[in-house]
């Protein structure tokens, strides 16, 4: 009898699907949310946009999401506008859509590994080929070690992760403006977290103009502290926006999430607010894990990675057993720590100092 596994396309068979746990714990520093729920004032006018297309629902939204591309092209700046600006239901939908018009069968997609795990994810399911690319033992992404990967494989999408995921720390401009030299096609810049950089950190936004293989994700999950709505844009040449029209869905944009997202884009300031407190708390855990005697790698973003453990998974378990819910990223000796409010980064470093106090001596590392 033909099995369900005989019926999957080969490329899939045996693959797990993105898994960060869900777990019921107190303290949820696991996926980079902005912890802070959203403000009141916020909240209700988006209840009022809300309820004023409920009644329209009968009718398809907006394809185009027009009003509000124009409202991100209006938060971004740098001159951007409603034909370089495309949204969806995430920035995963927007790289699944790039991958979709520019990847596919016969084509290669390459990062810089340890990146976003849904990169490869992404390409896996698009049928993209997908590429390893190799970091200094730093993390660090080599300029001329990043142009020789391309010239070697040629990749039809470079995917750079600015800051980086699960790293924290933002790209240089002098490896952004290498592998735009050297790469034959499309160069995805991830910036899901551009809002929590260092000061003086620069977006690629900055290089758009001219660069018409270029292309730079946002969204609003992270610093708009709205993961739940699901929404995410890019911005990029015309040509680019024009492609995706040819691989996204019709409507794939609800009427409920174009709505909520206007809303709360006219409240960016407030929902942005929360942004330096983050940071602070970023700078806290930084230091604090430095304090004892674990490398921490510099972070731009709203999560710390932090190392030195010679066990990382039972040191996540025994955080885990004291209600903090962290990540384990696979990468051997590190975890990732989401900077939530003061009161969940307290909990975290007083679960982290126990749990290394406890640890041998010998198997400290650090
Ligand atoms: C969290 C994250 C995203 C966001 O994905 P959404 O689908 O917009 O929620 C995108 N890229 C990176 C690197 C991330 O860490």
């Amino acid at each position: 009898m033909t099995s369900i596994d005989d019926l999957l396309r080969p490329d899939l068979r045996g693959r797990s699907p993105y898994g960060a746990p869900q777990l019921d714990v107190p303290v949820k520093l696991n996926t980079n949310e902005n912890s802070h729920p959203l403000p009141d004032e916020v909240a209700a006018d988006i209840e009022k946009a809300l309820a004023s297309v409920v009644r329209g629902l009968n009718r398809y939204p907006d394809r185009d999401a027009a009003g509000l591309r124009a409202d991100l092209a209006a938060y971004l700046g740098h001159g951007l506008d409603v034909s370089r600006v495309w949204a969806a239901n995430g920035s995963n939908e927007i790289l699944q859509q790039l991958l979709q018009a520019f990847g596919g069968p016969g084509r290669v997609a390459l990062g810089f590994t340890p990146a976003y795990s849904m990169h490869p994810i992404i390409a896996a399911a698009t049928g993209t080929r997908w590429v390893d690319g190799r970091r200094e033992a730093d993390f660090d992404i080599d300029p001329a070690h990043a142009a020789a990967q391309i010239a070697e494989h040629r990749p039809d999408v470079v995917f750079l992760c600015s800051p980086n995921n699960p790293t924290g720390t933002a790209l240089r401009p002098d490896v952004l403006a290498v592998v735009l030299e050297a790469a034959p096609g499309l160069v995805v810049v991830d910036e899901a977290y551009a809002e929590f950089a260092r000061e003086g950190t620069k977006s690629a936004l900055t290089l758009l103009p001219g660069r018409e293989r270029l292309v730079v994700t946002r969204t609003m999950s992270k610093a708009f502290a709205f993961a739940g709505a699901r929404l995410g844009y890019l911005a990029a040449d015309p040509a680019v926006v024009d492609a995706l029209q040819l691989v996204r869905l019709p409507y794939h944009l609800s009427a409920l999430t174009q709505a909520a997202a206007r809303a709360a884009l006219a409240h960016a300031g407030v929902l942005l607010s929360t942004v330096d407190e983050i940071k602070r708390q970023r700078d806290r855990m930084v230091t604090a894990l430095t304090g004892l005697g674990l490398p921490v790698v510099p972070s731009d973003a709203n999560f710390v990675l932090f190392g030195g453990l010679a066990d990382s998974r039972a040191v996540w378990r025994s955080l885990v057993d004291r209600g903090v819910l962290i990540r384990d990223v696979g990468l051997d000796g590190w975890l990732r720590v989401t900077a939530g409010t003061a009161a969940e980064v307290d909990a975290f470093l007083t679960a982290i100092t126990a749990v290394v106090a406890a640890l041998p001596v010998s198997e400290s590392g650090a």
